[in-house]
């Protein structure tokens, strides 16, 4: 995690005994022989005092104590896009802080700012001893990201808890970046899910996951994620164990790869276009906010002529818009509903040919009862469907495999429509069972169902709901999933 530092440093002592090494073959002398004594004994000696500090500072802050040597003096390290990088030492009695000096004036003051926080935090602390360590990650050669670890030691010299903090810089503008410049904020319920998923399923962290103040702070907001850096390969967040599992300890980190973090991304990182994901659909309208609650209401079975296009109206009138999953006997019948389904803005979804359990199926009729559908449904409106929603929610592996073109769209809110055909009935359960995310099931080859959509669609909206279609509401949830899996579930 903090090997970046390092990395330069060594590669610049590499350079230095190239340059020697060319030097001695020309001339070979006894002096240069006694020199290289000195040199070894040297480098012995440093290599000692290394290893007696490193256990005084413990692990992770290896390259702090082989600068307590240098004092206030500044050595230069690496280079990044042309500028200088130095380090500089605050000694003080309880804590040392080690932190980079730049040529670049509005970042160095912006360091020295963090300096001046940190070095609080740390007098604050109350630790034996506290001992600060930074790292540099680049990206593209114009992103620079500072990483500060403070360790904190006991009266024992062993090192008990850590704090985290980091800062962002595009160089070319010198200006500090925050997280709202860096990501969409669609991002945050993406790195929420990933961040869970990470130390849910990680042996060490996995009992510590299931408190309570692991889920508070791993929320999908904006402040739980702002200790960050990104390189070419990564965007790394850091965590203080007291944060995520109300425990000391060391700081946590997880790296998401810089393609998986491509499409919510504000700013442009070359490592990171090549593997960008295009959302399946542009958003119609582009009139969707990713911060208010959204919901993808889903109609199955049609479409039916009268009721179909009375859900239409209701969802036009409301500026709402829905996923229709429609039957190929159906789809084949209605080609003109197929055409204002998609003019209306809403998304068609295919259910098949037949409405048959595809569990069932040879290989070659699952294959057909989806083509089948694409066809009809591309001939009507020139769309081709990209999602499937099984009929009676029925696959398996293989039908999966066959189908790894599509994205199988499930549901998260059954209405029961059609055994209730009750308009009051399913729109009360609409309306007690949405949620922000949710993907509600019903069928509008029904008249309560379309009757209820009257009722449901304008409360949902004054309750603040944004009605999406099903690609909406995977993107703006960041769940944009792949061929042949499924979504909830
Ligand atoms: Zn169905």
């Amino acid at each position: 995690m903090y090997s970046g530092y390092q990395n330069q440093y060594r590669h610049k002592n590499y350079n230095y005994s190239y340059r020697n090494r060319r030097r001695r073959n020309r001339r070979f002398s006894a002096f240069w022989i006694v020199l290289a004594i000195v040199f070894v004994v040297a480098i012995l000696g440093f290599g000692i005092y290394i290893l007696i500090s490193n256990s005084f500072f413990g692990i992770g802050s290896s390259q702090a104590s082989a600068n307590v040597d240098e004092g206030d003096k500044r050595l230069v390290h690496t280079a990044v896009n042309g500028e200088k990088y130095e380090s500089k030492t605050i000694k003080e009695s309880n804590y040392i802080i080690h932190y980079p000096v730049t040529d670049i004036k509005e970042i160095d003051k912006s360091i020295n700012e963090q300096v001046k926080f940190i070095e609080k935090c740390s007098e604050a602390s109350g630790a034996y001893f506290t001992a600060v360590d930074y790292t540099v990650e680049t990206a593209d050669s114009n992103y620079l990201s500072i990483v500060f670890k403070s360790s904190f030691y006991n009266e024992e010299d062993k090192m008990y808890d850590a704090d985290v903090f980091t800062s962002n810089y595009d160089i070319k503008s010198k200006c500090e970046l925050k997280s709202g410049d860096i990501f969409k904020p669609n991002f945050y319920s993406f790195i929420s899910d990933y961040v869970r998923e990470y130390f849910k399923s990680n042996k060490n962290t996995a009992e510590l996951a299931k408190c309570e103040e692991f889920e508070a702070a791993t929320s999908a907001n904006k402040l739980h994620f702002e200790q960050f850096s990104v390189n070419d390969k990564n965007c790394i967040f850091y965590f203080t164990n007291k944060t995520l599992f109300a425990k000391e300890g060391n700081v946590q980190s997880v790296a998401v790869p810089i393609t998986k973090a491509a499409a919510y991304l504000n700013i442009k990182i070359k490592s990171a276009q090549a593997g960008e994901k295009k959302p399946s659909v542009t958003p119609l309208g582009g009139d969707v906010d990713p911060n208010k609650p959204m919901i993808a209401l889903t109609f199955d079975d049609g479409p039916s002529y009268e009721n179909t296009e009375k859900i239409l109206n209701v969802l036009t009138k409301n500026n709402a818009r829905a996923t229709f999953f429609v039957v190929g006997t159906n789809a084949e019948a209605y080609p003109d509903i197929l055409k204002k389904e998609i003019e209306a803005g809403c998304q068609i979804g295919n259910h098949t040919a037949e409405h048959l359990n595809l569990s069932e199926l040879s290989d070659k009729e699952v294959t057909n009862a989806v083509e089948k559908v694409n066809n009809i449904v591309k001939k009507a409106t020139g769309v081709v469907p990209t999602a499937v929603r099984p009929p009676y929610g029925a696959y398996n592996k293989k039908v999966q495999k066959i189908l790894n073109k599509y994205k199988f769209i499930l549901w998260s809110v059954d209405t029961e429509d059609w055994k209730d055909l009750d308009a009051k009935k399913t729109s009360k359960k609409v309306l007690s069972e949405a949620y922000d995310g949710a993907i509600i099931l019903m069928h509008d080859i029904h008249p309560s169902t379309a009757e209820a959509a009257e009722t449901f669609v304008p409360k949902l909206i004054e309750q603040g709901y944004q009605l999406v279609t099903v690609d909406e509401l995977l993107y703006y949830k960041g769940k944009d999933i792949q061929g042949g899996e499924t979504y909830p579930w």
